[in-house]
C-alpha cells in the first residue's frame, strides 16, 4: 500500500469517528441528565468516539482500576484524535493501568481500618467520610476510590445508611459530614432530600459537604429541582458546602459555570480540590490557567492531592518536588482564593498534611531575626520576632554563614540593609 493510501485510510476512520460523535450527541436531549446518564459509553464502545492507540486498547480490556464509562457531554470535550488530550486521558485507560506496582495498595490510607460501620471513615475527631453510593457519572482514571466505586458488592442499602446515621447521631464530636462515594449527586433527587433530611436532624451536625465530580462530568445534573432540595436543607441547623473536581481548564465550559451559578444561589458555597496528575495537569502554567479559570466560575481553590497509591496509580504520579513547585508558581501570580493547598494524603491512615516550598529559611538567634524569600521576587526578606516572644526555640537555625551571605541583600520594614 502507499503512504498516500494509508493516509486516506486514516481519514476515512477519523471521518467515522466524527461522525459517529455527531451522531451521538444528535441522538437525545444533550441536556437531559438522565438521558445523558444513559447514553454513556463504555468499555470497547468508546473506539467509535475515539482512534484508540494499541496501549488505549490494553488499558480498556485489562485494566485493573474501575470500569471505563463516560458521559457523551464528558466525550464532547475531549479529543477524538489526540491521546495526549487531558480529558481523554481522564476517560480512557493507558497500558500502565493494568499493572498492579509494589508500592501500590487498594487501601492505601487504611479507610477500612478507619471504619467503624460499612461506609463510614472516621479518622479526624470531628468530621467522617460517608460513602452513600458507589455511582459517578464518569469513571476517572485516576479516582482514589477504585476498591469502591464501580464494584455492585459495595452498594450501601438504605439500613447501611441508617447505621451510618446512628453511628454520626451517637457521637456527639462530628460536626461535618463529608458525602461522598462516588458521587452523592448520582443518587436520585429523593435519596439526597432523605440523605440530608437526616442529617439536619442530627444536633451536633453543622456542616454537610457534597463531594461531587457532576459540575465537571455532567453538569446537566445539577437541576433547579436538586438545587432546591439543598437549598431547603441549607439552614440555620446546616450548612452546606459542596468540593468538587476540575482538573483541566478544558473542563471549566459556560455549561458548569451554569451548574455552579445554580448552586451557588442556592447557598452552596463551592470548592475545587484538583488532583494532580502527570501529563494532564502538572505543569505550573496549566494549573494558572485552570485556577483563574475557576474563579470567573467563582470557585475557590481548596486543595492539590497528590495521588494515592492506588493500583495501577503509577502512570499519573509526579515527583513530590513539582507539586511543591507548582504550588510555588502559583503564588503572585493569582488571588490567594485561587491557590491550592498542596496535600498529601499519608499512606497507612497517617491523614493528610500540606507541603509548601521553603519561604522561611531560619532563625538568625544572634539579631532575633526570621530569614525568608519572596514568592514573587525571589530577594530576602527579614522580620524580627517579637520581643516578648516565648518561641525562639520553635524554629530552625539560621547559621551564622548563611546569615552573612543572606543579610547584606534582604530588606526589612525599613530600608534595604545595604545602599542600592
Ligand atoms: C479528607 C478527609 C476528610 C476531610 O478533610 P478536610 O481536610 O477537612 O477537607 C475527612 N475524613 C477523611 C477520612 C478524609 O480523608
Ligand atoms: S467522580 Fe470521583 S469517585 Fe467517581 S470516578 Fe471520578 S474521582 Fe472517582
Amino acid at each position: 500500500m502507499k503512504p498516500s493510501d494509508l493516509n486516506s485510510q486514516a481519514a476515512d476512520l477519523f471521518g467515522n469517528v466524527s461522525q459517529n460523535r455527531s451522531d451521538l450527541y444528535s441522538s437525545f436531549l444533550w441536556t437531559d441528565y438522565k438521558a445523558q446518564l444513559q447514553n454513556r459509553v463504555k468499555g470497547l464502545e468508546l473506539e467509535k468516539y475515539f482512534e484508540l492507540t494499541p496501549g488505549e486498547r490494553i488499558g480498556i480490556a485489562d485494566t485493573i482500576r474501575l470500569n471505563v464509562s463516560a458521559t457523551p457531554y464528558y466525550i464532547s470535550l475531549s479529543d477524538p484524535e489526540d491521546s495526549n488530550c487531558p480529558i481523554r486521558r481522564m476517560i480512557l485507560p493507558r497500558e500502565s493501568e493494568s499493572v498492579f506496582s509494589p508500592e501500590e495498595s487498594s487501601d492505601p490510607l487504611h479507610e477500612e481500618r478507619l471504619s467503624p460501620v460499612k461506609g463510614l471513615t472516621h479518622m479526624y475527631p470531628d468530621r467522617v467520610l460517608l460513602f452513600t453510593n458507589h455511582e459517578c457519572s464518569v469513571y476517572c482514571r485516576h479516582c482514589m476510590r477504585g476498591r469502591k466505586v464501580s464494584d455492585s458488592k459495595e452498594r450501601m442499602l438504605t439500613e447501611d445508611l441508617e447505621a451510618c446515621f446512628e453511628y454520626i447521631r451517637s457521637h456527639s464530636e462530628i460536626r461535618d459530614v463529608v458525602l461522598s462515594g462516588g458521587d452523592p449527586l448520582n443518587l436520585s433527587d429523593a435519596k439526597i432530600d432523605w440523605i440530608l433530611e437526616r442529617l439536619e436532624k442530627i444536633e451536633h451536625v453543622k456542616i454537610c459537604r457534597l463531594g461531587t465530580r457532576n459540575p465537571v462530568t455532567l453538569p446537566f445534573r445539577i437541576t433547579s429541582e436538586l438545587c432546591n432540595i439543598i437549598e431547603s436543607h441549607n439552614t440555620d441547623r446546616l450548612s452546606i458546602f459542596c468540593n468538587t473536581q476540575f482538573n483541566h481548564a478544558k473542563e471549566c465550559t459556560p455549561e458548569a459555570k451554569e451548574a455552579v451559578l445554580k448552586l451557588l444561589k442556592a447557598g452552596v458555597s463551592v470548592g475545587n480540590q484538583c488532583v494532580l496528575l502527570k501529563g494532564i495537569n502538572d505543569s505550573g502554567e496549566i494549573m494558572l490557567e485552570l485556577h483563574k479559570k475557576l474563579l470567573e466560575l467563582r470557585i475557590r481553590a481548596y486543595y492539590m492531592y497528590d495521588p494515592e497509591l492506588i493500583p495501577g496509580s503509577r502512570g499519573f504520579r509526579t515527583p513530590l518536588a513539582k507539586g511543591i513547585e507548582i504550588v510555588g508558581y502559583l503564588r503572585g501570580k493569582i488571588a490567594g482564593m485561587g491557590i491550592p493547598s498542596f496535600v498529601n494524603d499519608l499512606p497507612g491512615g497517617g491523614g493528610k498534611i500540606t507541603m509548601t516550598p521553603d519561604w522561611y529559611l531560619g532563625f538568625y538567634k544572634p539579631k532575633r531575626m526570621h530569614v525568608f524569600r519572596s514568592a514573587l521576587r525571589g530577594t530576602y526578606h527579614l522580620s524580627p520576632e517579637p520581643p516578648d516572644s516565648t518561641m525562639e526555640e520553635s524554629y530552625p537555625l539560621l547559621s551564622e554563614e548563611m546569615w552573612e551571605r543572606i543579610s547584606p541583600n534582604s530588606y526589612g520594614a525599613g530600608e534595604k540593609s545595604d545602599d542600592e
